[in-house]
């Protein structure tokens, strides 16, 4: 390409709306521009970006024995509300009507258009296993899209769907799809984990995410450093293991009564009762749809909303406000407790987590009376809970749930892809059989695969950049090459430029010429910016050696190619650093 006659509009400015580098190198660079909240339009930069990762992702689904295939984005209401998904899925479904008043989703993700397609097609176990998967856009109406195409509202997805005979095929192909899934981010260049992860409203068993390491990430994983034990996981998954509280061998004290005048936080209190945060039973209101819950957790530790979700079954929960808490507990916000909480409120429902609350002797709580708290506070004796959860947010410096060894440590990451086991979550609702060996009728067991195609482009700009711009892997950026002509006006730099770039194209290696008649600091920002892997200059200084300048972007020092062989030893470069890219370790 040349970049006098292509449409790379880069520029100088951050856009007002972007808040993480990705967005904001995005825009800059010349890849995309916003047309609405969540939705943008891909310019020719970012196209051949992202068509570079979806033939990744298309080279290795084939590896895995996928097939290609393309479902409808409209899909009629009626498979939506075989799954019972119509209602499940909430505001996030884009929903619209066809002029006969039809309603329809745009497809947000597509296991139920695939179990329709597939079923009454599979019908026997000799047709099994079979993976399907397409590469499309998709539609999610998010309550806060940001961060560019990190969380858009119409993004690239790939999903892959599989379908099996029984468990052991799934377990099986489970594996493979692991396996593939790192060997795409390993060449796109990728520092990630593969984690355990919340199965949340897609229901089923096992599933991990591949999370990309990044600051800006939106997850948090926990993980253990002991590599023999490689325990990880998302907060929302991670098994709460604090240690056992001493105060449970303790002696019951009396239950007392204390003046706490204005003393409401846990800070607060425990300063003014001298006590520790670990003697504080946490006392919370939660809205779980329309319902409420007080949730208990030790005064040291936080709840994970992710998982009291889960616990409750809500699609969402919510903190109480005060009016809603003075209600429930007949005190001001920072005195409730969960002492005779039930009798005062009726049919408000106690929820505590287990590993901190339960059998916790001589706590501290709110009196549910202004300005005083309990003090000698026993569970069981004291107070009842009605259900017990794991609700606790795992944190850095835990034990690790799995070794029990050694501490956690705990990182930020953006999740790119997501693998599942649905077994027969769909296949059930929407009655998908094949006849078995012994002839029988049976749901066919399933699982699923999706990788964010456009939010792995944003993150793979989080992970490679620098205060000038983007630094791309090889194998995802736009062009191999980008060769720099200091002086356009001279026809002899154009004659060597022009040369390399027509013997480079010939072999293969994509290169973009800045052609433009600008000063070679402007287009040397503009290269930057843009982050093309190799750079060739051609200027006057190497010329009256008959040699080129080759840089790396990102690297500081420049070598002298001699301009005879200068296509060839690209060629082998840009050869070799793909080839080690896919080197999966
Ligand atoms: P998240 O938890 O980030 O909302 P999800 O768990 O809902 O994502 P999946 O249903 O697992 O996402 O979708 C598969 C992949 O699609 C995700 O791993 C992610 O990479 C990508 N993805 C999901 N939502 C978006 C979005 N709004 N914008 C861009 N990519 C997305
Ligand atoms: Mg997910």
């Amino acid at each position: 390409m040349r970049w006098t006659q292509a449409f790379i509009p880069t520029l100088k400015e951050d856009p007002a709306d972007a808040e993480v580098v990705s967005h904001k190198l995005m825009v800059r660079a010349g890849m995309m521009r916003k047309i609405g909240a969540g939705i943008y339009t891909y310019l020719p930069l970012g196209w051949r970006t992202i068509r570079k990762v979806e033939r990744i992702v298309r080279e290795e689904m084939d590896r895995a024995g996928a097939q290609e295939l393309l479902l409808p984005i409209l899909s009629p209401s009626e498979l939506w509300r075989e799954s019972g998904r119509w209602n499940e899925y909430g505001k996030e479904l884009m929903r619209v009507k066809d002029r006969h008043e039809r309603e329809f989703a745009l497809g947000p993700t597509h296991e139920e258009v695939i179990t329709a397609t597939v079923r009454g097609e599979v019908r026997s176990y000799r047709e099994l296993p079979l993976c399907l998967y397409q590469i499309q856009t998709k539609f999610r109406d998010e309550v806060r899209p940001r961060f560019g195409v990190m969380r858009g509202r119409e993004f690239t997805m790939k999903d892959a769907y599989s379908f099996h005979k029984d468990e052991k095929s799934l377990n099986d192909y489970y594996q493979v799809m692991h396996k593939a899934y790192s060997r795409i981010f390993t060449r796109c260049g990728l520092d990630f984990r593969a984690v355990l992860a919340d199965p949340g409203i897609m229901g089923g068993k096992d599933t991990h995410e591949f999370m990309v390491l990044a600051s800006s990430g939106e997850s948090v994983v926990i993980s253990c450093p002991d590599v023999e034990c490689g325990y990880a996981a998302t907060t929302d998954t991670a098994i709460g293991n604090p240690g056992a509280p001493s105060e449970r061998i303790q002696p019951m004290e009396k239950l007392g009564e204390v003046h706490t005048p204005g003393q409401k936080t846990v800070e607060e209190v425990t300063a003014f009762l001298k006590v520790p945060p670990e003697k504080l039973i946490k006392t919370l209101v939660y809205h779980a749809g329309a319902k409420r819950v007080v949730v208990l957790i030790r005064g040291d530790r936080d709840v994970n909303e992710a998982k009291l979700q889960k616990a409750l079954g809500a699609h969402e929960v919510l903190l109480a406000d005060e009016a809603t808490i003075k209600k429930i507990t007949g005190a001001p916000l920072g005195f409730a407790g969960p002492v005779k909480l039930a009798a005062s409120s009726g049919e408000v429902r106690i929820i505590a987590d287990k590993l901190t609350i339960e059998g916790i002797r001589n706590g501290v709580t709110g009196a549910n009376k202004a300005d005083y708290h309990l003090t000698g506070v026993c569970e069981g004796r004291d107070f009842h809970v009605d259900e017990w959860h794991d609700l606790l947010l795992v944190r850095e410096g835990d034990k690790c749930p799995n070794c029990h060894k050694t501490s956690l440590t705990a990182y930020r990451g953006i999740e790119v892809g997501q693998i599942f086991k649905l077994g027969k979550k769909y296949s059930d609702s929407m009655q998908a059989t094949f006849s078995d060996e012994d002839g029988a009728a049976k749901p066919f067991v399933m699982g699923c695969y999706g990788i964010g195609v456009t939010r792995t482009v944003a993150a793979a700009i989080e992970q490679h950049n620098d205060e000038h711009g983007i630094i791309w892997p090889i194998s995802i950026a736009p062009y191999h090459v980008e060769i720099v002509p200091m002086n356009v006006s001279d026809a002899g730099t154009m004659t060597v430029a022009d040369d390399l770039y027509n013997t480079l194209w010939r072999n293969g290696i994509e290169t973009i010429i800045d052609d433009r008649d600008e000063r070679p600091g402007f287009k040397f920002k503009d290269a930057d910016l843009i982050g093309i892997p190799l750079r060739v200059i051609v200027g006057p200084k190497g010329l009256a050696q008959g040699k080129v300048e080759l840089k790396s972007r990102g690297a500081k020092e420049t070598r002298l190619l001699g301009i005879e062989g200068a296509a060839e030893e690209i060629e082998t470069m840009v050869k070799k650093t793909l080839d080690d890219l896919s080197v999966v370790r």
